[in-house]
């Protein structure tokens, strides 16, 4: 028998650049399909599934074609570029046979509907997964804040950051083969050790909220499943 979900409400963030796949710009249409495979199991089980996808595969607010630039408006850019991804997603899901709800946090009525936090867990506890899309609705920020501040709100037990690696390591594991994945760390062990897990924002707010994140590998095969078993992968920051 199976090991029954460790948790009932997950946020889930996703960057912009996973996306990609082996592209170098964009949406990849297989990525997609795969990455979607692996939420739908983690739903069939019943899990509440939150996302945020982020906008780095089309604009940052900080970079390339946005060097140069009015911060804000860049960052406006940067919101917009995630409420196209979370359309990509929201569609993925849907012809892969979830329902999926996108909700903005920039008034955009005519593509998706607004943010409204009851509704958000209505949905929720519908079993449909929520896209929130345009990060926090404000510049200067990003959407690993927007990922804790709307997991917070929406009372998510786990914040599950997909990063390319699987955890968080002592060293680059690209670099120095003797480095070695935590399975668990918590919020100030990983202040003093300067580990950038999410943005500095980010991580104060899930800290002060003792919302936990788990960092793990989204093109892992049944990496998101194991994680919301509870199982031993991907690294834990607890409070
Ligand atoms: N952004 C913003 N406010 C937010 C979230 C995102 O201004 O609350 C902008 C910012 O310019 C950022 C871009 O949107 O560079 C894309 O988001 P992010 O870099 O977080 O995407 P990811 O790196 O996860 O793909």
């Amino acid at each position: 028998p199976e090991a029954p979900p460790a948790h009932k409400r997950i946020l889930l963030k996703l960057s912009g650049e996973a996306l990609m796949g082996d592209d170098a710009f964009g949406i990849n249409r297989s990525t997609i399909v795969r990455m979607v495979e692996e939420v739908s199991e983690v739903v069939r089980m019943g899990v509440q599934v939150a996302v945020v996808i982020g906008g780095g595969n089309i604009f940052r607010g900080v970079a390339g074609g946005a060097v140069g630039m009015d911060r804000a408006t860049a960052d406006y850019m940067g919101m917009l570029a995630t409420v196209m991804n979370s359309l990509a997603l929201a569609d993925a899901m849907n012809k892969q046979g979830l329902i999926a709800r996108v909700m903005s946090a920039i008034a955009i009525e005519q593509v998706v509907e607004p943010y409204v936090r009851p509704k958000a867990l209505q949905y929720l506890e519908e079993g449909k997964v929520v896209i929130f899309a345009a990060g926090t609705g404000n510049p200067f920020f990003t959407t690993d804040t927007a990922a804790a501040l709307r997991g917070a709100e929406i009372g998510a037990e786990l914040v599950l950051k997909a990063t390319k690696v699987d955890g968080v390591y002592s060293a680059d594991p690209n670099k120095d083969p003797s480095a070695t994945r935590y399975a668990k760390i918590s919020f100030d062990d990983a202040i003093a050790q300067n580990l950038g897990i999410m943005d500095a924002t980010a991580f104060a707010l899930c800290r002060d909220q003792k919302l936990p994140i788990k960092v793990f590998s989204i093109f892992k095969h049944g990496a998101l499943k194991r994680v919301v078993q509870g199982a031993d992968e991907g690294t834990l920051v607890y409070a």
